[in-house]
């Protein structure tokens, strides 16, 4: 397992806990649960040949992880129902955007 893998799932499925249990400790089970929810943004990935590429830059090449997306992630931030789902959202797009320089 290398280092950018450790750094990459660690980011994906350990930060999301940490943040929902120093943030959210109340309901930390179910922020967690949105979190790991928002994973299902990289369906978008499907859309693209070949499907895995694990040195292409995720960021601005999907659909779903294009500026305009990470644009609308934003906004959501200032609204209280969509708060927790952009944290995620943006933290995913930070993961990812990562790799693009490791
Ligand atoms: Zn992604």
């Amino acid at each position: 397992m290398t280092l950018k893998f450790s750094i990459h799932y660690g980011l994906h499925f350990i930060a999301p806990a940490i943040i929902a249990f120093l943030f959210f400790r109340k309901q930390w089970i179910k922020v967690y649960l949105i979190f790991i929810a928002t994973m299902l943004v990289d369906l978008d990935h499907l859309l693209a040949t070949p499907l895995f590429d694990p040195n292409r830059c995720s960021i601005n090449f999907h659909p779903l992880h294009s500026y305009f997306a990470i644009g609308i992630y934003v906004i959501g931030l200032f609204f209280k129902k969509t708060r927790v789902i952009s944290i995620a959202l943006l933290l995913h797009m930070f993961t990812d955007w990562l790799d693009c320089w490791l």
